[in-house]
């Protein structure tokens, strides 16, 4: 039997990068204040001050589904609705935890283009009723990178967070692969997130090669006033939260989270250029951020799957490949070989 080999199957299937494990043994020195009222959770959030460059409130929870259906609960009452992709995380792949958690608020799929929610959808969702008897949206929701491993342009998120707030709705992002996409930007964090009308953002942590958490970043403060204590009730509060931040804070310093997300960013489209090279591989989607999305040849799939390949095709109507900071050039190089 041939062992599998996960190394794309997700960007969850590498462990823990070698900055993030460092900063756990460091942070494991004698005794610190519990439930994060300590010295290094006080910093990680001053650090993230300091990246989005303004005054916002950061919160640290275990993973994305809390992090994005808390969140989004603090957008909406029990009445209300969120727009969000056809393919969106919140809607495909959270049981409906943000239903859940919102008490009842009614997720309102909108059409995608690659991804990105179609501005003239949004609009048609939002506007086309009015009247007691439909849940009034309330938050918008996307995801940057998006599940299609494309990245929304300046342009494109401008004009939907604007057309949200015209119409009195708050931005949440999913940045599951936030970095992913920052990295491939030549903008600034604060760029591509409240200067352009995020006022929400769940930044990814797990993915980009740290155990255990996602952050919760409110630019508009006042919406995460109670955020404590969902977070508490919904068992999402670290009692020895110092583990969690110190890792944020040494991914965060250093440019050390650009280095890991750079990599998976490089070897994505290395993946695609050496794939789309052989006969009846087709690419789906741009590769704007670590994902490869290829129409693959039933022939091609089978000798993959034989070699111990694992990846998934449920997601975007192709083979998905991701790359985290682990994958490396050569085991590129070595699918690329065994799928010739
Ligand atoms: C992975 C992922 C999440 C987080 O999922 P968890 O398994 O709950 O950590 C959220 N959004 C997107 C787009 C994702 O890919």
């Amino acid at each position: 039997m041939i062992s599998p080999k996960y190394h794309f199957a997700s960007d969850n299937t590498s462990g823990i990068c070698p900055e993030a494990w460092q900063a756990l043994e460091e942070a494991n020195q004698g005794f610190q204040p519990s439930y994060g009222d300590d010295e290094i959770t006080r910093e990680a959030c001053e650090t993230f001050r300091q990246f989005f460059e303004t005054d916002c409130d950061v919160y640290f929870v275990f993973n994305g589904t809390a992090a994005n259906s808390l969140s989004l609960a603090s957008l909406t009452q029990s009445y209300n609705s969120i727009i969000c992709a056809n393919e969106s995380h919140v809607e495909t792949d959270e049981c409906g935890a943000p239903e859940f958690f919102s008490h009842g608020a009614k997720l309102l799929c909108a059409r995608a283009v690659q991804g990105k929610l179609d501005a003239a959808d949004v609009e048609r969702l939002i506007t086309h009723r009015t009247d007691v008897h439909y849940p009034k949206p309330a938050a918008l929701s996307l995801s940057q990178s998006t599940e299609l491993g494309t990245v929304y342009t300046h342009a494109e998120l401008q004009a939907v967070t604007s057309l949200a707030h015209r119409k009195g709705l708050s931005v949440h992002m999913d940045g599951a692969r936030f970095f992913n996409a920052l990295a491939g930007s030549k903008a600034s964090a604060a760029d591509i997130t409240w200067r352009a009308g995020v006022d929400v953002l769940c930044c990814g942590g797990t993915k980009l090669g740290m155990a255990v958490t996602e952050a919760v970043v409110f630019f508009r403060r006042e919406l995460g006033e109670a955020f404590a204590y969902r977070c508490k009730q919904a068992g999402q509060l670290c009692s020895k939260m110092r583990f969690i931040s110190a890792q944020w804070l040494r991914l965060l310093r250093d440019e050390t989270w650009r280095k890991h997300a750079d990599h998976g960013n490089r070897l994505a489209r290395l993946l695609a250029e050496k794939m789309t090279a052989l006969d009846g591989v087709e690419l789906l989607y741009p590769v704007q951020a670590n994902a490869c999305f290829l129409k693959l040849p039933d022939s091609i799939k089978d000798k993959l799957k034989a070699k111990g390949w694992r990846f998934y095709s449920f997601i975007g109507g192709g083979s998905r490949f991701m790359c985290s900071w682990k994958v490396t050039e050569d085991d590129v190089h070595q699918l690329v070989a065994d799928a010739q």
